[in-house]
């Protein structure tokens, strides 16, 4: 067994030459109890199902002996700024299962206790992020999203102190564990760290295994492998952040390491789902006045992340000009996806020239008229000729339609109509096009505030709702869980902190 030691002195100092991880033993809880399980998802992945004694494996409690358990070293640049080394400060892995089709899954604890990359933090998980992260990651799942997977959420019996971001005031909450899953949780910041360190042969048994065990596909080799390979992390990510604009998910901490080297959604924070459409929206209350991580910037951010990837590969690929190019083709390909997904939004058959400009005039009144994302669409769906314009959207705006913004709002609805009529599938195509790309429910911060209130004072049946909901996103189950935010509800994002 290899442990890191205590690098506070020395923050690039890992004591694990070679490899990229350390063993390390849950802590382990006195008194856990489950309060939610995916028995679906726990039968997909090949665990089964759920019997009263499995508390003890999903609260990461008497563990058998045999069982090697351990967290991973990683690097990153957070919110601009190079960051050193990092790595699982409150992940633990349990290992890996194979189902019967032979599909994998890493499956890892997060809130289990410290380990080697704690750094001066406990590793424990409070059971507000806990349930934030248990149900988004479902949220997205089911909304057609790449996205580590969530199975369990259990109270430890433990409670944890925080700085609840908006009091200031530290304060006891109820500690939490949750198992996450996932083909794997490497990040960008996994290939930073070898490449800062100049392990460069670990970098190459990086790469190679990452490319061997989830590039499947690649089949080049020598350097055009390792491009092979980096163009493929540019499409994935890129596809990613256009699926994050299609729903209006906001993540919040786009730092590197928390980058997923499949294109996954990883590391549930502070994100949140928009409401009212605004480029500049960020929940994460750590982000201002900068707001690096606004709705609006992700493709941008997303970018210059793998600036940041091209950088730690380079010593795989020497061809400085592939990197640059693949690079900055980076934001065609992003904006030539994003538009098209923009299309299925609206119902139309294909991008056409003057989308664009539809799209840049849509975007001014969405901000301009208050109007919430999700609700703005389904409300387009209702449109036909004898619509009362200004009745079907004032139920979605977050302001008041007056005489001016309702001009504006009719303007656009005709100009829509009219691209709408060059459309060469038919009115019922386009509607089904429309139906499957937005959502009906989203798992806005305000419904997570008060499922979050509700467990605290000992009670699940909003959770039980919430999990029905999320599952069918494309359908309205409940209709009083598809409304705007409800007044008074307008601070809760900073709910979200640690
Ligand atoms: P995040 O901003 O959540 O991505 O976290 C950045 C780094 O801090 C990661 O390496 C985390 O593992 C670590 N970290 C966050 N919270 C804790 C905690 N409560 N205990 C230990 N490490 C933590
Ligand atoms: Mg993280
Ligand atoms: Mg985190």
């Amino acid at each position: 067994d290899m442990f890191p030691g205590d690098f506070s002195g020395n923050p690039m100092q890992r004591n694990t030459p070679k490899v990229l991880f350390s063993t390390v033993n849950p802590v382990g809880f006195d008194n856990p109890k489950l309060v939610a399980f995916n028995q679906k998802f726990s039968e997909e992945i090949g665990l089964g199902k759920f019997q009263e004694s499995d508390i003890n494996f999903l609260a990461a409690t008497n563990l058998f002996e045999k069982i090697k358990t351990y967290a991973t070293a990683y690097a990153g640049h957070q919110f601009g700024n190079w960051a050193g080394q990092l790595g699982d400060g409150r992940a633990i892995l349990a290992g890996e299962i194979t189902n019967e089709s032979g599909k994998k899954n890493e499956i890892q604890w997060k809130g289990a206790g410290a380990t080697p990359y704690s750094r001066h933090a406990d590793g424990r998980a409070v059971l507000r992020s806990s349930v934030r992260e248990y149900l988004m990651s479902e949220a997205m799942h089911h909304l057609g999203i790449p996205t580590t997977r969530a199975l369990s959420l259990a109270f430890t019996g433990e409670s944890v102190v925080r700085d609840i971001m908006y009091s200031g005031d530290p304060q006891e909450e109820k500690g939490a564990v949750i198992i996450r899953t996932a083909e794997s949780f490497l990040r960008f910041g996994h290939f930073e760290l070898m490449s800062a360190q100049k392990e460069i042969n670990t970098l190459i048994d990086l790469t190679d295994f990452t490319i061997e065990n989830y590039f499947k596909d690649i089949k080049p080799e020598g350097e055009q492998k390792y491009q092979a390979f980096f163009t493929e992390v540019c499409k994935r990510t890129a596809d990613l952040m256009v699926e994050w604009f299609r729903v209006g998910f906001v993540h919040g901490v786009m730092n590197t390491d928390n980058m997923s080297i499949l294109g996954l959604t990883i590391d549930y924070g502070p994100y949140s789902m928009m409401d009212e459409y605004d480029l500049n929206f960020t929940p994460n209350t750590t982000d201002l006045p900068g707001r690096r991580y606004a709705f609006g910037k992700q493709g941008q951010i997303s970018q210059w992340n793998l600036w940041q990837l091209a950088n730690a590969l380079f010593p795989l690929i020497k061809d400085e000009k592939f990197l640059e190019e693949t690079l900055n083709n980076y934001g065609n390909y992003f904006w030539e996806a994003h538009d098209t997904m923009l299309c299925r939004k609206f119902g139309f058959d294909e991008l056409k020239k003057d989308d664009e400009e539809f799209f840049t005039n849509w975007q001014a009144l969405m901000q301009e008229l208050q109007l919430d994302y999700t609700l703005f669409f389904n409300q387009l769906e209702k449109l036909d000729e004898n619509s009362d314009i200004k009745h079907l959207f004032s139920s979605v705006s977050y302001g008041f339609l007056d005489e001016s913004k309702t001009q504006k709002l009719e303007h656009f609805i005709s100009s829509y109509e009219s691209r709408l009529r060059e459309n060469k599938i038919s009115k019922k195509e386009s509607l089904d096009l429309m139906k499957k790309t937005n959502p009906k429910f989203i798992l806005r911060n305000y419904l997570l505030y008060e499922c979050i209130e509700e467990i605290n004072n000992g009670k699940t049946e909003m959770l039980e709702k919430l999990t029905k909901a999320l599952e069918n996103p494309y359908e309205e189950i409940f209709p009083e869980l598809s409304i705007k935010r409800p007044s008074g509800y307008d601070d809760v994002s900073g709910c979200s902190m640690l």
